[in-house]
Parts: C-alpha cells; sequence; structure tokens
C-alpha cells in the first residue's frame, strides 16, 4: 500500500514497547494509525548477522562513548525488544505518583494478557542455578525474575534470547504491532522520522525518508517513540528540543569467573537475581551467547579465557547512573560520574563474593556497557503528565522516564503506552 497517500487519524514514530502500545491502543479504539520505523520487520532468525544488522547500527543502534564503553539499542521492529533479555520489572509507582500518574490500571490489564513470570526450574539453566546457589548461600536475597517469555515454546539449552528469538517464546513488542494492524494499522519499516511539521503551534505530521523519497505525512496526532536517543533528536531537529539532551543508561559490568564442573553456556539470561534498590544495584546471572563473551573477554584483554565459554558463570551488575552526558544531534555521549562508579565497585564486590563461593576461579570483569538510554525528554521537563510535549504532540519511550532508573524500562513503557493511547483515542472520541 502507498500510505503516502492515505488519510491517518494519527502517526506514531518507533516501534519499541512504548509506540507499539499506543499504536494497539489507538488502533484497538478504531483510529486510522499510520506506524513509522526505520528499521527493517524482516522475522526474527535467532542468528548473530541479524542481531548485529539490528543492534549494532553506528549511530543509531550502537554508540561508542568517548570513555570506549559501548550503549546499543534495537533498530528493528519492535525496538529493542527485539534483541533484550526479557526480565520484567513493575513501574516503580511513587516515580510517577509523584507526578499524578498511576499507573496500576494499566499494569494490572497488561498482567492479564502478557506472558509475565518466573522461569519454570525446567528452564532455568545450570550456570543461573549455580550462582542462585551460591548466592542464597551467602545470606543474599536472590530471587527468580519475571520473564517476559512463553515457556511452552521455549527451549533448554538455547542462547537465542539475545539475537532475537525465532521460536516466538520471548514476547517483544512486535507482537502489539501484529494486534495493531489486525485493527487495520498500517505499518511503514525502512522509514526515518527526520522532523515534526508544526503549523500554527501544533503538530500536523511529519516529514520521513522512505526509499530515498522525502514524504510529508499529515495526521492532527503524533506520538514520538523513537526511544531515548530517537526522539530528543527527532524533536531538535523541529526546534522543539535541546540539542544536548542529558539522560540516564543504567550502565553494566560482567564480572566473570570459571568453574571446572559445569558444560553450559547456552541458557536463558537473567534468570534470578538480587535488586538492591536503595543503592542502586542490581545483579543477575547474564549468561551471554559464545561471540558476546568472547568480544567482552577481548576487550579487556582477557585473551587466556576466550576458549572458557561453556565454562564460565557470568554475573550482571547494572547500576542507577545519574543523568549526564547528552544526546546529540548525530552521537550520544555519557561517562560514569564518581558515584556511578562508586556503586559498580560495590556491585563488582557482591559479584566476586558469589562468584568465590561459586568455586569460580580466573575472575575478571568486563568494561562498562549500557542498553536503557532514558529520561532526555523527561515527565515534568520535556512533556507534561499527559506526555504531551506540543499541541497534537506526544512523547512515548524510555525518554519520559521523569528520573535515574536502573530498572528493566519494557513493562513501564507499555504501561505508559497504555494510558497514553487510551486517553488520546477517549479524547479524540469525543
Ligand atoms: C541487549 C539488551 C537487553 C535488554 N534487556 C532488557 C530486559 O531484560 N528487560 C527490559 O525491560 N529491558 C531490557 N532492555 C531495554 C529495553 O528493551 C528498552 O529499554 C526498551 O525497548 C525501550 O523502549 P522504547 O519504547 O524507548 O523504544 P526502543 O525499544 O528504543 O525502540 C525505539 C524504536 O524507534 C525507532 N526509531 C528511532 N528513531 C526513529 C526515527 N527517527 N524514525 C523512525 N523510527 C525511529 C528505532 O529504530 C526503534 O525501533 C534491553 C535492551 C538491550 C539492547
Amino acid at each position: 500500500m502507498d500510505f503516502s497517500s492515505h488519510t491517518f487519524d494519527a502517526i506514531v514514530v518507533g516501534t519499541g514497547p512504548g509506540g507499539a502500545s499506543a499504536s494497539r491502543e489507538l488502533a484497538r479504539a478504531g483510529l486510522r494509525v499510520l506506524i513509522l520505523e526505520q528499521g527493517g520487520a524482516a522475522p526474527l532468525a535467532g542468528t548473530l548477522a541479524q542481531m548485529a544488522s539490528m543492534a549494532a547500527r553506528p549511530g543509531s543502534g550502537a554508540f561508542v562513548h568517548r570513555d570506549a564503553s559501548l550503549l546499543v539499542g534495537g533498530t528493528t521492529l519492535g525496538g529493542s525488544t527485539a534483541v533484550n533479555f526479557a526480565t520484567a520489572a513493575p513501574p516503580p509507582a511513587a516515580m510517577f505518583a509523584a507526578h499524578g500518574i498511576d499507573l496500576e490500571p494499566s499494569l494490572a490489564a497488561l498482567r492479564a494478557e502478557l506472558p509475565l513470570a518466573p522461569l519454570p526450574d525446567s528452564l532455568v539453566g545450570p550456570m543461573a542455578a549455580r550462582i542462585a546457589q551460591a548466592a542464597r548461600a551467602l545470606g543474599l536475597d536472590w530471587r527468580k525474575l519475571d520473564k517476559m517469555i512463553r515457556p511452552q515454546a521455549c527451549r533448554s539449552g538455547c542462547w537465542r534470547c539475545a539475537y532475537g528469538c525465532p521460536f516466538g517464546a520471548k514476547w517483544s513488542a512486535r507482537d502489539l504491532v501484529e494486534e495493531a494492524r489486525g485493527h487495520g494499522a498500517v505499518l511503514a519499516p525502512h522509514t526515518r522520522v527526520l522532523r515534526v511539521l508544526m503549523e500554527g503551534g501544533r503538530a500536523r505530521g511529519v516529514e520521513a525518508l522512505h526509499e530515498g523519497r522525502l514524504l510529508a505525512l499529515r495526521a492532527p496526532l503524533v506520538v514520538l517513540a523513537g526511544g531515548g536517543i530517537g526522539s530528543p533528536r527527532i524533536l531538535h531537529a523541529s526546534n522543539l528540543g535541546p540539542r544536548h539532551a542529558p539522560f540516564f543508561s543504567d550502565p553494566v559490568v560482567a564480572v566473570m569467573g570459571s568453574v571446572a564442573d559445569i558444560d553450559g553456556g547456552a541458557e536463558v539470561p537473567m534468570a534470578a537475581g538480587l535488586h538492591l534498590p536503595e543503592q542502586g544495584i542490581a545483579l543477575a546471572d547474564l549468561t551471554l551467547p559464545r561471540p558476546m563473551y568472547q568480544a567482552f573477554a577481548l576487550q579487556v584483554g582477557r585473551v587466556d579465557r576466550l576458549l572458557a565459554h561453556r565454562r564460565t558463570l557470568s554475573i550482571m551488575v547494572k547500576i542507577r547512573d545519574e543523568i549526564g552526558g547528552g544526546v546529540g544531534p548525530r552521537w550520544a555521549d555519557k561517562r560514569l560520574t564518581a558515584g556511578d562508579r562508586a556503586r559498580l565497585e560495590e556491585g563488582k564486590a557482591i559479584a566476586r563474593r558469589i562468584l568465590a563461593q561459586a568455586g569460580a576461579r580466573q575472575v575478571f570483569a568486563t568494561h562498562h556497557f549500557a542498553a536503557h538510554p532514558g529520561g532526555s525528554v523527561r515527565i515534568g521537563a520535556g512533556v507534561d503528565a499527559d506526555l504531551r510535549a506540543a499541541p497534537g504532540l506526544y512523547v512515548c519511550d524510555a525518554s519520559v522516564i521523569p528520573g535515574p532508573w536502573g530498572l528493566p524500562p519494557t513493562l513501564t513503557l507499555l504501561c505508559l503506552g497504555k494510558r497514553l493511547g487510551g486517553h488520546l483515542a477517549g479524547a479524540s472520541n469525543q
């Protein structure tokens, strides 16, 4: 279909959890919705090559900061959920209540429809089990985490979550886009939005590039859901946001050590973990596919560990970092503050204790990396509590998170999308 010649009630830019959730609500309410996504929509194959094409696109999906740390995200249908680790955490109610936002009704509805539960023991891999046993032996409150995985379709001994699950076991935002399409929404992949078209002080559509053509696409409602990097860039290009938008990214290091008596390396990552909200630190098992493990070992010069993947236990240490750095028009850069470094050191020390308890040797830590850019168009600063940036223009993705974070964002963004979609559909039907 030539979407450029059709009339729409709403345009949604980006298909991560925020955009997919809002699109589904709008389409379900009968609005004619156009969904624009700069990435492709090829079915997930679960291969390294496809993952790299979705999550290692310099300038949109992968950024090397000046301190050599890496920030990654998905540039594809479903956004980062195509390649993420499927861990779910409920929205922090107090953070949103401070802005008069109650996400509980959306959360209750989503809980009733989404796969959202800890993995059954049969799907917890030997490495995750060994780490959990060691952590609990130390008296740590190491608990199974909620996963957005359909256990009946999931396989033990599989490592493909992070490559894009080809078995339909891992939930991704693609599911909601598909539902939106079932309600008549039109999806246009490979379409990059350059700016919002503003006329008379309100949004009237977007300017986008599709197959080398510059298009002016019109609708009275525009929802930007390009993610923590994408949305502030579009706002800036539209003269509606700053050139450099500070952000958080929830930096992570993996602490790794080898044991002699496990032959594994292929399991669902983040089956269980420990959350220390006061300290802003979270830990979890994080068995990565072999090429990713080897890249991290190589990055810190541990050539001696390159062949030890099947015996290496890996623990993720993630922190709630301070908002800083900047998302620029073509780059994003952020360095750790002294407080961030102290949090990472504290988390690494706990991980080292767990690995020692598990009998691991040759322990090393990776350089930090990050996968949760957000907070760059915060509620209360860049948008109001209705996620409105300007008349007719809304933002619904990780960029609106109002403060430092340190949690798995997906479920919160689904709630925000559901709330926004319902609100906009209600207003347009009046
Ligand atoms: C490796 C990895 C593991 C993760 N693990 C977890 C986890 O276990 N649990 C969890 O909750 N979260 C996890 N996350 C993070 C989570 O997936 C993201 O925080 C979440 O997907 C962000 O959602 P979003 O709505 O902000 O949009 P995103 O998912 O960032 O998607 C934005 C979409 O908009 C598109 N876009 C951007 N700009 C434009 C433009 N100009 N025009 C058109 N399209 C555009 C992008 O291509 C992208 O598809 C992980 C992320 C990664 C990378």
